[in-house]
Formats: structure tokens, C-alpha cells, sequence
């Protein structure tokens, strides 16, 4: 059988090394070319996890955006022990740290990547570089790519986040398949009200961040928050950001608990304590046990407080006034970087043409799509790998069935 993998990221080369697996096990013939538009294969593996590959977590329960039903059949087929096992079959091993993500032991991205190239070099599987698909022409029951023919073809293309995008999708509407208008998510955030936010560009701070929606609270993160030139980033930004790109609100907002773990009183008890002891000291430096300075030095200023006069002239109601902004920092949303900044992209494929259990489209026979090419996307955590090597492993698997 000749299968063409239009796309050498995560998913294809996943895709492949399962299908190279199937086929010793059935003791048949595959022959797999991977056609990939880069000048090599797995560049964006390279750059995930900033260059160490968060390549797995823990938590197998998170729920995917998008379509997480289509998706949750093939993450219990390949789950993570038979992720985990499969790469270790490769010859690679991971660890995990404490908020369940899974790194490889070498802590470099390269070496994900080594492991899935040798596999399919292994099967003597070919890789064309360079070779930026644009047509796919179906001839009877196969198909023709680069004037080559096939028997099934997997779009592995990924979406339009992060490295350059190549626009792939055209690939799949020529087949008549319906793509939900792509989306950067997991991105950062721009912000309407900039001027304090400005001042606290660099600033990192941990706190709780709250979404609010037309007044609803629709998500909750908790985690460090980057102030940046033009808003928000960190990961708990970039978790809230999958929420708000699937919104056409105007009226959205993120509230900031710059203190968590202290209800009001337990904040005002707190400060009464240290501001009795220490009166003669300039107000900027009031909130300095509980946060950076200059975060504290706007929440002062945001509260019309002189930042030189002193913390003994500092009246109850200024204290209420000071502990109501801490918890409750808010940043109206403007809105979403671009994909140059996203790590995802949500929207794409429909999963409805699809078959969840092969990943064949239901349209045309022997074609099928994979990945983030898909209408699924996870969170932050290396859930966006993970859907990739399931996805990519399932199709892989039943091409030969
Ligand atoms: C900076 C960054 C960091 C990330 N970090 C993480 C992380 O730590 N953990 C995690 O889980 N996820 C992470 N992600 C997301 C993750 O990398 C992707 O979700 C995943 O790579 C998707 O796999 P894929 O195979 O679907 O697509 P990709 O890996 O994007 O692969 C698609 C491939 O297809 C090629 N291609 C596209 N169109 C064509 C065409 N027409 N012809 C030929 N080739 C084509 C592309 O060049 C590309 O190589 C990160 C993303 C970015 C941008």
C-alpha cells in the first residue's frame, strides 16, 4: 500500500511510525512518503515547550476545545501509558514535574523529534522536503500528489499558530470538506485601559485570574501573570485566552487577585498589623510583603494615594480602597494576539465530516486528517502534543484495517 502524509509535524510523523508498526505486525508492505513544506521535517517539535517539548501530561481527563467528543475516542485509544509507551519503544524516555507535564529526559525537544526520524527512517519511509503541497487530485480510488500515485492520504498540515503557517485547509475544501474559521488560542491578550498596565511591563506576579464574560464568570486560572507593553501574558493568560477567542462579546473582562489566599478581612488584619509598627514609612512601600513593588506602587496609584506621603496618614476607608483593587485588578479585553504569538490554532476541519474511529473523512474514501488540522484544541500542558500523536497513531493504525 502507498500512503502520502501531506505534513511532517507531530501528528504525521506519529501517523507514520504507527502505520510502519501495523504493517510488520500484518506482515504487509507500507510505503509512506511524507511530504513536508519545510526545508525538514518537525521544526515546530523543536520550538514547543520553549525548545524542551512538553510532550504529555498527567491529567487525561482535561477537556479539548473544539470537538472534545470526537476527540476523546482516540485519547483513550492512545492514552497516555501507550503514548508514553510508544515513545519509549522508540527509544525515548520522559519525565514529569509537578503539575503532571511530561518532558523527555533529556530536556530537549531534539531529541522527540531524533526518535520519530529514526523510526520512520527504519522503515526506509521517505521524507520530501520543500515540497509545499498545493493540489491533491483523486484518480479513481487513488490519489495523485506530485504527479505520484497513492493509495490513501493523511493532511497532517497542523493550523496557523506559532511557526510559519503554511494555508492548508484549501487542501481539504477542494474535497468539499467545511472549515470552521481558524482562531489563534492560547495566546496573549491585549488590553483597552494600557497606561497602568505599561508601567508594569516585565513585572511577573502569581495570583488567580477570573474571566468574565457579558458579566458572567466563564473560566478561572490561577498561575503568574507577565505584564507585557500591550497587556497580558504567562500561561494563565494564554489558558483564558482558548475561552475568549470562541467569543464575539465586546464586554469582556479579567480580574486579577493579586493576594490569593486572603479573604478581605484576613488582608486588612494583615496590613493594620505591619502599617501600626511601621506609620513613618512612604505609602509605595505598603504592599511590599505581599507583591513587586511597582505592582504595588500602581495599585497605590490606581487608588489615588500619594506614593511619598506616609502610611500613618493612610485613613480606613484608603486601606478598603487598597485591598478592594488588589483583589479585584481588572483589565478590560481588547483583544487577541495574532497566530505569530498563538501556540494553537482553534477551529479548522470539521470533525462532523470525519470518523472519529479512524479519522477518515466521510466524504472521500481513503482520505484522512489528523491533528491540529482538526477542530480540536487543548489547554496548556502538553495536551496539544498529546492530540497529535493519538490522532496521528489512530489514523495510522486503521489505514490498514
Ligand atoms: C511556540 C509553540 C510552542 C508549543 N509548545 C507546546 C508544548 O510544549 N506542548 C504541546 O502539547 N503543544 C505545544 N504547542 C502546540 C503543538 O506544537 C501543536 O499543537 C502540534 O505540533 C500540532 O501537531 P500537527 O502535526 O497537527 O501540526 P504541526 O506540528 O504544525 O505539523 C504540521 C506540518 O505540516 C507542514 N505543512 C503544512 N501545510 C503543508 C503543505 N501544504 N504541504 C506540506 N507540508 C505542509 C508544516 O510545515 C508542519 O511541519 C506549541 C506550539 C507552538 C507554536
Amino acid at each position: 500500500m502507498k500512503i502520502a502524509i501531506i505534513g511532517g509535524g507531530a501528528s504525521g510523523l506519529a501517523c507514520a511510525v504507527e502505520c510502519g508498526w501495523e504493517a510488520a505486525g500484518q506482515h504487509r508492505a507500507v510505503n509512506i512518503t511524507v511530504f513536508e513544506a519545510a526545508d525538514r521535517v518537525g521544526k515546530k517539535i523543536l520550538a514547543t515547550g520553549n525548545g524542551r517539548c512538553n510532550l504529555m501530561n498527567k491529567n487525561e481527563e482535561m477537556p479539548y476545545f473544539g470537538d472534545d467528543d470526537f476527540a476523546r475516542f482516540a485519547l483513550k485509544e492512545y492514552n497516555l501509558i501507550k503514548n508514553l509507551s510508544f515513545f519509549a519503544t522508540i527509544g525515548l524516555y520522559t519525565r514529569y514535574d509537578s503539575e503532571g507535564r511530561y518532558y523527555p529526559l533529556s530536556n530537549q525537544a531534539s531529541s522527540v523529534l531524533d526518535v520519530l526520524r529514526f523510526e520512520c527512517e527504519k522503515f526506509g519511509f521517505r521524507f520530501e522536503c520543500s515540497k509545499n503541497i498545493t493540489d491533491i487530485k483523486k484518480v479513481g480510488d487513488r490519489f495523485e500528489v506530485c504527479g505520484e500515485k497513492f493509495d490513501k492520504v493523511v493532511l497532517a498540515c497542523g493550523g496557523k499558530a506559532g511557526v510559519k503557517g503554511y494555508q492548508s485547509y484549501d487542501l481539504l475544501k477542494k474535497f468539499g470538506h467545511s472549515i470552521i474559521t481558524p482562531r489563534p488560542a492560547l495566546t496573549k491578550i491585549k488590553v483597552k485601559e494600557i497606561s497602568y498596565v505599561k508601567q508594569l511591563k516585565g513585572i511577573r506576579h502569581k495570583g488567580d485570574l477570573t474571566l468574565y464574560i457579558d458579566g458572567k464568570k466563564r473560566a478561572f486560572e490561577s498561575g503568574e501573570i507577565q505584564f507585557t507593553d500591550y497587556g497580558l501574558s504567562g500561561i494563565a493568560v494564554m489558558q483564558l485566552s482558548s475561552h475568549i477567542t470562541r467569543e464575539r462579546s465586546e464586554n469582556i473582562k479579567i480580574v486579577f487577585d493579586t493576594v490569593p489566599g486572603f479573604s478581605f478581612d484576613g488582608l486588612k488584619e494583615s496590613i493594620d498589623g505591619w502599617r501600626y509598627n511601621n506609620g513613618d514609612l512612604a505609602c509605595e512601600n505598603l504592599l511590599t510583603g505581599f507583591m513587586p513593588k511597582k505592582l504595588g506602587t500602581v495599585i497605590m496609584k490606581m487608588c489615588g494615594i500619594p506614593l511619598n506621603g506616609k502610611i500613618s496618614a493612610l485613613t480606613d476607608k484608603n486601606i478598603n480602597d487598597i485591598i478592594k483593587t488588589a483583589q479585584k485588578l481588572t483589565f478590560e479585553v481588547d483583544s487577541l494576539r495574532s497566530f505569530e504569538d498563538a501556540q494553537v490554532t482553534a477551529g479548522g476541519a470539521d470533525t462532523r465530516e470525519f470518523d472519529r474511529t479512524t479519522m477518515e473523512s466521510k466524504k472521500v474514501r481513503g482520505l484522512y486528517c489528523v491533528g491540529e488540522m482538526l477542530n480540536v484544541d487543548g489547554p496548556c500542558g502538553g495536551y496539544n502534543l498529546m492530540w497529535a500523536w493519538s490522532s496521528g497513531r489512530l489514523c495510522g493504525k486503521s489505514m490498514l484495517k
